[in-house]
């Protein structure tokens, strides 16, 4: 990715988001005013006092709207997610992951379902979950992605998850109705990955949605791998050998992995550099064609199709990937389809930058028809009320206080360029 000097990643981003996010970015990065937020973030998520329920607060519903959800979400409603939507594809996303909000969060004791579930009627949790869904695929286009998190579907969902069950009939009959509602539209799902007691069954019951629905090169349904756990080699393998021998399209989504607070820490990396290695070893596998911790000589030729959506922040592992698929393109290798994506309010300068590298890609090679070798660029937002938001909110602040070094950069990124345009 190189640099124009007269043009900068970020000047593309409107000067309202840009001042947001400035303030957002500096309170984020200073542990002294971020320690106090996070505590009231937490606080917010736990807390049953009315005077920290923001539904019935309405100073505390206005101070989180229009601060920490503006800056991550996309909107409470379909106006305005439809707006957030078409002001990023504005700025040169190739389209957005929506998703929403809703989720449970399991405790230690995975027996416990967090109380927002209770006093639900099980049924009405799948109906609404569904609905929900459908309702997020009414905001989004062809080529957007939706994200499906099966915790959203309340305890019917659940319970099977943690026996290890099949997919029980509600739930199946929900998820069927929104595959082919998405594929009708042309939107792709991903199906979020969650924790470790739950997430063997999320993986056997998506593999079962891919083997249905990815018949064609690009896939409708993707998995989640998270590379941060011991297995994730050994778990992307298993998903090749079996796209490969049953002769359906793989699409993974690979992430590092959120649930590093909420999980058995002994099936995680012991250290943040064994998880980044298996991130990329995995990312670069699938983009040349091989399987993990395998030298690229031995690619097979009883490969699936695969498609890959790289979700991070990290600088080094999108650069990485980018380096080792533009190889392939520009030299006539077989790869794969790649995209990658940030979330909303997050490594803004990571996504402006792959913004850029596509413009000034698309600027020297007017009307070439061959394949690009800059990944499509997309950002993730979330939607729905603040009260539906706020554990997915809560795990976004905890990322950043995980990442304060990063967070820095990204506000310095976003000052320099405040400056740049007051001062020219
Ligand atoms: C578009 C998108 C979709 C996502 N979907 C999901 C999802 O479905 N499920 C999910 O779980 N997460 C999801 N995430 C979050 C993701 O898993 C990461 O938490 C987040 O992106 C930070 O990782 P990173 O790759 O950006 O890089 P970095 O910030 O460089 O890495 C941070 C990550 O490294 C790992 N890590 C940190 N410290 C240690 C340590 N001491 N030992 C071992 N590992 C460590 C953790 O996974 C931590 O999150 C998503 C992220 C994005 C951008």
């Amino acid at each position: 990715m190189t640099l124009s000097k007269s043009d900068t990643p970020l000047s593309v981003m409107p000067t309202g988001i840009l001042l947001r996010s400035v303030v957002m970015t500096s309170v984020m990065s200073s542990p002294l005013l971020f320690r106090p937020c996070l505590a009231l973030l937490r606080k917010l998520t736990e807390s049953k006092s009315l005077l920290f329920d923001e539904s019935r607060n309405p100073i505390l519903k206005a101070l989180l709207r229009h601060t920490v959800y503006a800056h991550f979400n996309a909107g409470i409603n379909k106006e305005e997610v439809i707006k957030t939507v078409k002001e990023l594809k504005r700025i040169g996303f190739k389209g957005v992951n929506l998703g929403y909000g809703r989720e449970i969060v399991l405790g230690t004791n995975h027996g416990q379902q967090n109380t927002a579930a209770q006093g639900h009627n099980d049924l009405q949790m799948v109906e609404e979950w569904k609905q929900g869904t459908l309702q997020t695929l009414e905001m989004i286009g062809p080529g957007d992605f939706t994200a499906i998190k099966f915790t959203g579907a309340g305890p019917i969902a659940m319970e099977a998850m943690l026996k290890g069950q099949n997919m029980p009939e509600p739930i199946s009959n929900a998820i069927n109705e929104v595959c082919e509602s998405a594929a009708r539209q042309g939107v792709r799902i991903w199906i979020d990955a969650e924790q470790q007691a739950i997430q063997h069954t999320i993986d056997s019951w998506t593999i079962d949605l891919m083997r249905k629905y990815n018949r064609d090169r690009a896939p409708l349904v993707y998995n989640t791998i998270q590379g941060y756990l011991k297995g994730a080699r050994d778990n992307t393998t298993r998903h090749i050998k079996l796209a490969a021998a049953e002769g359906w399209t793989l699409g993974v989504k690979l992430v590092r992995g959120a649930y590093i607070e909420h999980e058995d820490r002994s099936l995680i990396h012991d250290t943040k550099e064994d998880t980044d290695r298996s991130y990329n070893d995995i990312a670069s596998a699938l983009i040349e064609r091989r399987l993990p911790q395998q030298p690229a000589s031995e690619a097979s030729e009883n490969y699936p199709q695969v498609a890959l959506f790289l979700a991070s922040h990290n600088k080094d592992s999108v650069r990485n990937a980018m380096r080792i698929y533009r190889q392939r393109v520009e030299s006539g290798q077989p790869t794969i389809i790649l995209e990658t994506g940030q979330l909303q309010g997050m490594a803004d300068e990571v996504s402006y930058e792959l913004l850029q590298a596509d413009r000034e890609w698309s600027a020297a090679n007017s009307g070439a028809a061959t394949t690009k070798p800059i990944p499509m660029a997309y950002k993730s937002l979330v939607w729905g009320t603040v009260a539906e938001c706020m554990h997915f909110l809560h795990r976004r602040a905890i990322e950043n206080r995980g990442a304060a070094t990063r967070t820095e950069r990204m506000a310095q990124a976003l000052r320099q360029e405040l400056r740049r345009r007051v001062f020219g």
